[in-house]
């Protein structure tokens, strides 16, 4: 039987990841701070545990780690009759949010000190434990701000990054964990693979209290907002961005662990730009309501949330260019629909 450790699987990716690979029949661990938020995982076994603390990480990474094991865990037998290591381990645990969360500058400290913490054990700990294979989520937000000042023509490919220059911490931190991967590959033979992920979407994911995304605050805000009322967009709506829907991203992510000769860093995005404004309007037109939609920015929005309005880079686009050469095939699905199967159970969580 094949077998997986998702780290972060309480969050939006890292819970649809786990549904994926029971699907295809793995056993799966799941690992995080909390159990999903929107619906009951399935992995075989889920430990509740605090991945900054390494010696939770290095128990974790041990298959049979948890006879015994003193930490909350959904399963308390090891079912294998001999002594495994996990097949995959994918990486996605980490301090995010959206730019409420990333950009105001208030979270910076925490943003760096944990994820770093978290990736610092998890390489050393997958040396140690000689997992077959991990996988690490990095992002976008790694690019350099320079080159993302055209909202037309933001350029994201890999080749890109260096000289660096993030336009968060968090983007520093993605940056410096991807070294980190690369170098245990480097000298320690670990085998990874690293995708840039560039702003993955879909349901069961963060849609309120800060943390959220832009296409799911765009959808809650379409379901809330009254016939003939307006919905409030950051900023003057003018700066673009790609969104990837959430199966896709699996799709990817499994594709591309699962084949020997590339490791990364790729990007895993769509390349269908909109602005932020067209976001907006396909929320608003999944809703079916006539609503229209205003841009709040400068002193206006400084008195009414008390901080500078957070917009990032005024343009992002995913640059497929690498992963269809080295993959052989397309990253896709069409905005409207994702958006459409986003907004239908947002606003169910809304109406209930
Ligand atoms: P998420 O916030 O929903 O999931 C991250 C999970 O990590 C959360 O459930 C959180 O509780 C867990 N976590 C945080 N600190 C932890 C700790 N100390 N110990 C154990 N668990 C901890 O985020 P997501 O959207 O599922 O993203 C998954 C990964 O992909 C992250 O690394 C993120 O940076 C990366 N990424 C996501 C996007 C996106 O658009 N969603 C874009 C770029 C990169």
């Amino acid at each position: 039987m094949k077998t997986a450790l998702v780290l972060g699987a309480g969050g939006f990716i890292g819970s649809h990841l786990v549904k994926r690979l029971k699907e295809e029949g793995f056993w799966v661990r799941g690992v995080d701070l909390k159990y999903p938020e929107h619906w009951d995982t399935i992995a075989d076994d889920f430990i509740t545990c605090d991945l900054r603390d390494s010696k939770n990480v290095e128990s974790v990474i041990r298959l049979e780690a948890y006879q015994g094991f003193p930490l909350p865990s959904k399963h308390s037998q090891y079912p294998f009759s001999e002594l495994l290591v996990f097949n995959e381990v994918y990486q996605l645990a980490a301090d995010m949010g959206g730019a409420g969360y990333i950009f105001t500058g208030e979270h910076d400290a925490d943003v760096m000190h944990n994820s770093a913490l978290i990736n610092l054990n998890v390489a050393h700990y997958a040396v140690k434990g000689k997992v077959k294979r991990v996988f690490y989520s990095s992002s976008a937000c790694m690019y350099p701000e320079h080159n993302q000042i055209d909202p037309a023509n933001p350029n994201c490919k890999e080749s890109s990054a260096y000289p660096a220059n993030p336009d968060s911490e968090y983007g520093w931190e993605k940056l410096f964990s991807e070294r980190l991967y690369l170098a245990f590959n480097r000298n320690y033979n670990l085998d990874v693979r690293i995708a840039r992920f560039h702003n993955i979407f879909g349901p069961y994911g963060t849609w309120k209290g800060g943390k959220e995304k832009a296409p799911a605050a765009m959808c809650r805000k379409a379901a809330e907002t009254l016939e003939g009322e307006n919905i409030e967009v950051w900023g003057d709506g003018q700066q673009t961005r790609s969104f990837l829907y959430i199966d896709e991203c699996i799709n990817r992510v499994l594709e591309f662990m699962r084949q020997d000769s590339f490791i990364g860093p790729v990007n895993i995005g769509s390349e269908e730009m909109v602005t932020i404004n067209r976001l907006a309007q396909l929320a608003i037109d999944a809703s079916g309501k006539n609503i229209s939609i205003k841009n709040i920015s400068g002193q206006e929005f400084e008195s009414k949330y008390g901080f500078k309005c957070p917009v990032g880079v005024r343009g992002r686009n995913s640059d497929s260019t690498l992963y269809k050469k080295e993959m052989g095939s397309d990253v896709y699905y069409p905005l409207d629909k994702g958006i459409k199967e986003t907004f239908d159970w947002i606003s169910k969580q809304v109406n209930s």
